[in-house]
């Protein structure tokens, strides 16, 4: 016998007021694990009520900061703004059953009140209709608030946080349809949840008071809460409020600064969530591991250095092609036009070697640069130095010498430097030195013979020559 288990369903709920930021990226992370390691749902909401705070901008930066961290979501992505009608619907609804009630008062009448609830030090409910629906004035405007309980307390089984426990008679009589028809978020957003058949609600703990105020609409409306998670905040690694400085940036400024989705993934996973001590986790371990239930109670901190550490991990465990991959457009921009495929070749065998003493894509584009064909090639203040006096004409020498080699191969490319050496009675390094500086520029090389040999003989020879003839 077979026991169905409910499906999983998460989403992630951004309002679109801005880029997708590191906090809002690691939701949208636990959210895709628990439905990916559950095989459940991800869901994406786009909360656009806000209509003069939200922008098709924010929008699409959100869904592009989403794909490039490769957190894909399950069918099309919903506009909460699209739903304002069956916002109202249920609205109507808990107005019907007596669980809301309509409220006349005036917005200068409502700020008066809750000043003098604030100089009084009392709570400000904004209940001064709940009781009094038969003086109701005729097609005057009003707004629907909802009828909260003001007896016992509520406790919320949080996952993350534990139970936590408030006093109902602490919760206003919040707003869920205002005087000009439109939805609040506090109704929107259970709603949606509800229609969307949402099981699992996981996002920041800021959200934890609201959750005691949405509790009471699914109560009304008999519907079933969802399981929550809220999860904490992240911290800069001083323990304040995240700044830009340390890394509250949004998900594109972490592309720019040559962060692979991967590594950003295993960080923002790991800000926040362990599995014993487990530094690098990939995709494929979280899809399998995640769990809500290991989601740390203390707040997080941002640490560069561990997010640099991560990233040339996983830079080093590329493949040439996949490193070319993430190379290729700022090699193209540099040199205004694409790659030829003699470039690609060259690039995705220099690559990995390269990959292997950086940490961040930008250190890879120097090195790989040297294997594009820029000739003339432009010299440091050392490579010229170099090949001053006669190492120049020594260059074109070399030139002949290495274009006379059958196989192009590292050992035979090295031993014709020696051999060279050997027959001028030159130290070795008084032939490699300016050859590399020739060859390279004066930028940044690994293993001489290696590079030569990558470069290919045809594009070596002729930047020999080039110094000769300079
Ligand atoms: N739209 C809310 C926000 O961006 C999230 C609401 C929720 O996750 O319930 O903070």
């Amino acid at each position: 016998m077979t026991i169905a288990v409910p499906e999983i369903v998460t989403r992630f709920a951004p309002s679109p007021t801005g880029f997708l930021h590191i906090g809002g990226a690691r939701t949208a992370l636990y959210n895709w694990l628990l439905a990916r390691r559950h095989g459940g749902k991800f869901l994406l909401r786009i909360e656009d009520t806000d209509k003069k705070r939200s922008t098709t901008e924010a929008i699409d930066a959100i869904s592009a900061g989403l794909k490039w961290l490769g957190l894909d979501w399950d069918g099309d992505a919903v506009s909460q703004a699209s739903r304002a009608d069956r916002h109202r619907e249920v609205a109507q609804t808990l107005l019907k059953a007596g669980n809301a009630y309509k409220c006349f008062a005036s917005p200068e009448e409502l700020k008066t009140l809750r000043e003098e609830a604030r100089t009084a030090g009392k709570p400000f409910r904004g209940d001064i209709w709940r009781n009094r629906q038969d003086e109701a004035p005729e097609d005057a405007p009003y707004s629907i608030r909802i009828k909260m309980p003001r007896e016992g307390a509520e406790t919320i089984a949080d996952t993350v946080q534990g139970d936590v426990t408030v006093q109902n008679a602490e919760l206003d009589d919040m707003i869920l349809l205002r005087s000009d028809g439109n939805p609040t978020y506090m109704l929107a957003v259970v709603v949606d949840d509800h229609d969307m058949g949402v099981t699992h609600v996981v996002r920041g703990d800021d959200h934890l008071n609201n959750a005691f105020r949405q509790l009471q609409i699914y109560s009304a409306m008999g519907w079933d809460i969802p399981v929550y998670a809220h999860i904490p905040l992240i911290h800069g690694p001083d323990g304040k409020k995240l700044s830009k400085r340390h890394g509250a940036l949004g998900v594109e400024a972490y592309e720019e600064m040559g962060f692979l989705p991967a590594a950003m993934r295993n960080y923002l996973l790991r800000l926040g969530w362990s599995h014993g001590d487990d530094e690098i986790i990939t995709t494929e371990q979280a899809t399998g591991w995640f769990n809500l239930e290991n989601i740390g109670r203390g707040p997080s901190r941002f640490d560069f250095d561990k997010v640099d550490s991560l990233n040339a991990h996983y830079l080093k465990a590329l493949s040439g092609s996949e490193l070319l991959s993430f190379a290729r457009i700022a090699l193209e921009n540099t040199l205004s036009r694409p790659l030829s495929e003699l470039e690609e070749c060259r690039l995705i065998k220099a690559l990995p070697s390269l990959a292997e003493r950086a940490k961040r894509l930008p250190d890879l584009h120097e090195g790989a640069s040297l294997f594009c064909n820029t000739r003339p090639l432009s010299l440091s203040e050392k490579a010229a130095n170099l090949l001053a006096g006669d190492n120049g004409p020594l260059m074109g020498d070399v030139a002949t010498e290495l274009e006379a080699i059958p196989v192009w191969k590292h050992e035979e490319i090295k031993a014709a430097i020696m051999s060279f050496a050997t027959a001028r009675d030159l130290k070795p390094g008084k032939v490699m030195q300016p050859v590399r500086a020739a060859v390279t520029g004066g930028k940044q090389s690994g293993d001489l013979a290696d590079t030569l040999e990558i470069l290919g003989q045809e594009e070596t020879v002729a930047r020999l020559r080039d110094q000769a003839a300079a």
